[in-house]
């Protein structure tokens, strides 16, 4: 790390001015930004300049809310089932296995711009070794979840406090091994999964972990009806209820989807200063929840990592969904009323300075201002689907790719230049991923004889699995 000119760009800070420079460059000393201007002229030459002409440059992407699931593509799809396929194999995924899927996870990550995440697994041990190398800032929690995910498969709820107990250990574990590592880039948080899948007494237990040692608690809330009818039937409430009954909201609490939240739910979510984090429920209507003063912020969840897209699809399931006659599963979604759609602007504010603001670190990163962090990434608009236009930022978000990223800086470190990795090798972490996946799935198959018997039918093509 030393010093890094960025000249020339088109600088969005997006602090809370709504700073942009139409021609501007950045001077990084080391891991943090020195100085913004229209020119700067260092004493010192600076170690590398980046020409940053014709690009966008913003503060890193914040991504309150990411899975590492994503290696499943092409199965999950086609069969689909939450309950049934996505949960049992994760317990297939063996802690040895995540050095090198993790890796996997993290290009993936710096391919999509974003440079903090707030990342959700059983094993993280592994992925934090990854996001070591690799160089991307992560918050980082060991889920906890004590059901028996076999019986979940058929809707049976068989608690295995032992598994919970086990899974507090591997965050208390987690916490002692790297919070703080890698120049404070990595750091840790509790995560009891969900309120149909972990205990209360757990859900206690990660409190006051998280109280003795500063940490946020995240949690799946009010994310399917199978939850809340579950919820209902132990504690005659609805998730939130449960959880602000327990005393876990506040506004160190971070709450994922919230897409059955009811006026109630909201009303407390809203009192106890909870964060909402939107994820791919394109339906929610985080639009109305911004307006009432719930912050709000994204997750790319469990499929892919890429934050552009994102942004075009929460775009259109705002602006969409009043047009479809909504069936009986949704019209719970109905009584929160969408308001309206947001603008590119407001979708990029989410996906860093209020994602920044979600997680309490909006001192350090977020935007681009003097004395933050060097967090950001540089996209290309000479491109046809961009370019010509007045206004870079709105076409970024509703015609940019994350191939037009091209560079991503953290912590002072360049990750990627011109479109290439520099602390990955892409094309061999990307095979070796490949082999460990299908090795995964051929343990799973093995015993799952009926989900390869789905699978293989649908992909006829490729004449069953590893032949
Ligand atoms: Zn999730």
């Amino acid at each position: 790390m030393a010093s890094i000119l960025i000249k020339d760009g088109f600088i969005a800070t997006m602090d809370t001015q709504q700073t942009v420079l139409q021609q501007g460059d950045i001077l990084i000393q080391n891991d943090r930004i020195q100085e913004i201007a229209k020119k700067i002229n260092p004493s010192v030459p600076p170690d590398q300049i980046l020409d940053a002409k014709h690009k966008v440059v913003l503060p890193g992407f914040v991504n309150t809310h990411a899975h590492l699931q994503q290696y499943f593509r092409g199965l999950y799809e086609l069969i689909g089932e939450f309950y049934d396929v996505n949960l049992p194999l994760e317990g297939y995924r063996q802690p040895q296995d995540m050095e090198y899927l993790g890796l996997a996870s993290c290009a993936e990550l710096i391919q999509g711009g974003c440079t903090t995440s707030v990342i959700l697994y059983t094993y993280p041990d592994g992925f934090a070794r990854a996001a070591e190398q690799a160089g991307i800032r992560v918050l980082l929690a060991a889920d906890i979840e004590e059901v028996n995910l076999e019986k979940l498969r058929e809707g049976i709820y068989e608690y295995m406090p032992q598994k919970g107990e086990a899974g507090f250990q591997r965050a208390v574990d987690l916490h002692r091994d790297w919070h703080g590592k890698a120049n404070g880039r990595i750091t840790t948080l509790m995560m009891p999964k969900a309120a149909d899948l972990t205990l209360p007494e757990t859900y206690r237990k990660c409190k006051t972990f998280a109280d003795q040692h500063g940490l946020l608690i995240s949690s799946h809330v009010s994310q399917s009806g199978q939850e809340l009818r579950q919820v209902q039937k132990l504690y005659k409430k609805t998730p939130p209820q449960h959880l602000f009954d327990l005393g876990i909201l506040d506004n160190n609490f971070l709450a994922a989807h919230c897409a059955y939240a009811t006026d109630q739910d909201l009303a407390l979510i809203h009192k106890t200063g909870t964060r909402i984090l939107q994820c791919r429920f394109l339906y929610s209507p985080f639009v109305r929840w911004m307006e009432m003063g719930i912050p709000i912020s994204l997750g790319t969840d469990d499929y892919f990592h890429d934050m552009l897209m994102m942004f075009r699809e929460l775009i259109a399931g705002q602006a969409d969904r009043a047009a479809h006659q909504l069936d009986s599963a949704e019209q719970f979604f109905a009584a929160n009323r969408i308001t309206r759609r947001p603008s590119a602007y407001e979708m990029l504010e989410l996906a860093t300075r209020k994602g920044a603001e979600a997680i309490h670190r909006e001192a350090d990163i977020g935007s681009l201002e003097v004395g933050k962090k060097a967090d950001l990434i540089l996209i290309d608009t000479m491109n046809p689907f961009i370019t010509p236009t007045m206004d870079p930022l709105t076409s970024v978000v509703l015609y940019g790719s994350s191939n037009d990223i091209k560079t991503v800086i953290v912590d002072g470190q360049i990750l990627k230049k011109d479109g290439e990795f520099t602390t990955l090798d892409l094309n061999s972490t990307l095979t070796t991923a490949q082999t460990y996946v299908e090795e995964i799935l051929d343990r799973f198959f093995k015993e799952h004889p009926h989900q390869k018997e789905i699978w293989t039918k649908k992909t006829m093509y490729l004449h069953g699995f590893n032949q």
